[in-house]
């Protein structure tokens, strides 16, 4: 199979010049474009005004500690985080995933293992990215905000169904598996006597007002799954 990565604009907040020339070698290297920045300031600004897809953050910064840093960058933004550190102690690490970085690698490091955990972070969130609300017939779900309005009433949906009802709009017309309503919207394997999606359709149709025997949007169809369409 064709593989092609994907090339990324990579922002690096390193204070030490060697590594910084290194990284944006063995990066460009692999076809990334990369900008730098030696203080957590001159990040932040590059930050703002490049909005690169993806950071990689040394911890020890002169200026700033790249915690703080993190948290502000938060704030503004969910770009995918690297952080790039000396410091290997396990309370550090879990503190800044605790922070939101999105995953973390201790000098010295292989350029592969970098250059994996980029494609690794940059397919997470394109899997994240929606682009804007899901519309089928009268119903509009906002991922972001985690909303559903029906006929212009808002679905007062526990997070399951949510996702459940998301799950299936995204795909409109197609039946889709409940093995894989497990597998994708509970991260479950499939156990053949689990009523939980037969459950959570029951209550996601009730609050659409409609029934399995009178489908309005959810439509069950026998021994294969569900399929979420606009009425006819
Ligand atoms: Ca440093």
């Amino acid at each position: 199979m064709a593989y092609r990565a994907r090339v990324a604009d990579i922002l690096i907040i390193e204070d030490d010049a060697t590594i910084r020339t290194a990284l944006v070698r063995s990066l460009g290297a692999r076809n990334h474009s990369t900008m730098t920045a030696p203080t957590a300031l001159a990040g932040l600004e590059s930050l703002v005004a490049h909005r690169p897809d993806v950071v990689l953050l040394d911890l020890g910064l002169p200026d700033l500690d790249g915690g703080a840093l993190l948290s502000m960058i938060r704030s503004v933004s969910d770009v995918p985080v690297i952080v790039v550190s000396a410091r290997d102690e396990g309370a550090g690490i879990v503190a800044v995933l605790d922070a939101g970085a999105d995953d973390y690698l201790v000098k010295p490091f292989a350029a592969d293992q970098l250059d994996a955990r980029i494609r690794a972070v940059l397919r997470r969130s394109e899997r994240g990215a929606t682009p804007g609300p899901v519309v089928v017939g009268g119903l509009v779900i906002d991922a972001r905000a985690r909303t559903a309005v029906l006929d212009g009433v808002a679905l007062d949906l526990s997070p399951k169904e949510f996702d459940l009802l998301l799950y299936l709009a995204q795909r409109p017309g197609e039946v889709i598996a409940k093995r894989e309503l497990l597998s994708e919207v509970w991260n479950q394997p499939y156990g053949g006597a689990d009523k939980t999606v037969d459950v959570h359709l029951h209550w996601l149709r009730r609050k659409m007002g409609e029934t399995a025997d009178a489908p309005r949007y959810l439509h069950r169809v026998r021994g294969v799954g569900v399929k979420l369409a606009p009425p006819t």
